[in-house]
């Protein structure tokens, strides 16, 4: 057994073997434990770091994170103790733009591939370490996985136009919105796409704060020309989550020199940001105007349609059956962003696979409880039944009276399905505000509801319509 010093970097065999251990595991992983549990779990995870017997594992968010650990981290480092005796510990982190190890060349899999590659031909200059330049780019983040809607449809039009691009088009790419909006996935897009369609083309995508890091190393290692060398020798640099270095005077110093000298040999910039260029506080006023001066694209709230649609291509890719109105009630409660909606829809299938029930209404309420909570839009029984109210021209006191005529049933059959799908009180105790009706009858008017839309186009309107207005 070698005894490696534990801070030692990896060397380059060292990572290729690292690479190939990690393909012998998740390929064992995949048999274990199936195609669904692989794909929503595993799938995503990529090797960081060998460090001694530690393999660092990141995955893309926390939960997932918190998931594996307590649930496929034993086995992994089983697995991997099967391959390499060394292997002692497996920590998993959470991490989408990092570095994660660079693949082997000649391998054939298509599973972690790193970025700031060079063309294959050309030899990297010693001093550069190309592992930790750019960034892992996500498998799942490409144009084909992005779902477009009205809040996005200007910054997917503007990334796929740079990615087609031989040329520099609009300089710099700024696109800027919420968090889980979709920069990191459209920046990842730009990057695949140009890699597949044109791989002599140099790309380097990085976060802000890696930037920052590779510059503070080089100065520190007093090897700032070659810093400086590879990030202006590229035909494209993304920088993702620019506001990073607000306040950062000497990055921002390096940054703004950078980015001068690729527009002036008119090489492509994308950057990304939570705020526009003008609203970015701490950044000096010559580099936020210089990042206004190409097209800046912003990406706003998902909406109800564009979160539905996100749910459907992503059941759709993992081919597992998700019920409508399971996907209409996660579009409706899970608001927040795309992020923690993907992490909802996986965390009910996860539970589907393991305990092995059908997914209902039911079980996503149960599973997401603590979720559902937090992410309440605090959407009360009587905003609903005063906006159906207001919506039919009946009166509020007819939610609760006991008139039958169809003028006031439809409409407080219509609450009762609004109330079911967009709070998570119980039938009774919607029955109970409803004149204290029994929970059967929420339950028929929520059945019949379900049915009438399902025939009637301008009824189906009418709910679309009521359930945005309570959305907002
Ligand atoms: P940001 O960088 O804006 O914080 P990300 O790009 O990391 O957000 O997106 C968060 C998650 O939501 C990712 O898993 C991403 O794939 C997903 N996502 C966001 N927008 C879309 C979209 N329009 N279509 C499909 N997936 C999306
Ligand atoms: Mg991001």
């Amino acid at each position: 057994m070698t005894a490696l010093a534990m801070t030692e970097p990896a060397t380059h065999d060292e990572t290729a073997q690292t690479i190939l251990q990690w393909e012998q595991v998740r390929e064992q992983l995949r048999e274990e434990f199936g195609e669904a549990v692989f794909k929503s779990w595993l799938k995503a995870l990529f090797v960081t770091e060998i460090i001694g017997g530690t393999v660092r594992l990141a995955a893309p968010t926390r939960f997932m994170r918190d998931w594996v650990v307590s649930h496929y981290a034993d086995r992994i480092r089983v697995l991997w103790q099967g391959i390499n005796p060394t292997i002692t510990t497996i920590e998993v982190v959470v991490q989408l733009e990092t570095s994660a190890l660079a693949p082997i060349p000649s391998q054939k899999s298509d599973s972690q591939p790193i970025f700031g590659e060079a063309p294959p031909s050309r030899e990297e200059p010693m001093s550069i370490d190309r592992d930790v330049i750019g960034a892992a780019l996500d498998p799942r983040f490409t144009f084909d996985n992005f779902v477009v809607g009205k809040p996005n449809e200007l910054a997917y039009a503007a990334a796929l136009r740079v990615a087609e691009s031989q040329k520099a088009q609009f300089n710099p790419l700024f696109l800027y919105g919420g968090v889980g909006l979709g920069k990191s996935h459209l920046m990842h897009a730009i990057a695949w796409h140009i890699k597949t369609y044109h791989p002599k083309r140099r790309v380097i995508y990085l976060s802000a704060e890696k930037f920052m890091y590779q510059f503070i190393r080089a100065l520190r290692y007093k090897d700032t020309v070659a810093f400086k060398e590879q990030f202006r020798s590229v035909d494209v640099l993304m920088i993702d989550d620019v506001q990073f270095i607000s306040g950062k005077e000497t990055t921002q110093e390096e940054f703004f020199h950078t980015f001068n000298a690729l527009v002036d040999q008119n090489h492509q910039i994308i950057i990304s940001a939570d705020k526009s260029p003008s609203d970015l506080e701490g950044m000096e006023e010559r580099l936020k105007s210089r990042l206004g001066w190409g097209l800046v694209a912003d990406i706003h709230p998902s909406t109800y349609e564009l979160r539905l649609g996100i749910l459907h291509a992503k059941a759709d890719t993992l081919n597992i059956p998700i019920p409508k109105d399971v996907m209409e009630f996660l579009a409706c409660k899970i608001t927040s962003n795309i992020r923690e909606l993907e992490g909802a829809l996986n965390r009910i299938i996860a539970h589907a696979t393991l305990v092995g029930r059908e997914i209902t209404l039911e079980t996503t309420h149960e599973v997401l409880r603590d979720l559902l909570k937090s992410n309440d839009r605090r959407v009360t029984i009587e905003d609903i039944q005063k906006r159906v109210a207001e919506y039919y021209g009946i009166k509020i006191s007819d939610m609760q009276s006991a008139r039958r005529s169809q003028n006031v049933a439809r409409p407080r059959q219509v609450a009762m399905y609004l109330a079911k799908t967009l709070t998570s009180r119980s039938l009774p105790e919607i029955g109970r505000k409803f004149g204290g009706r029994d929970h059967t009858t929420v339950l028929h008017a929520v059945r019949k509801v379900q049915e009438v839309k399902a025939q009637d186009r301008e009824f189906s309107e009418d709910l679309d319509i009521l359930r945005r207005t309570l959305e907002v």
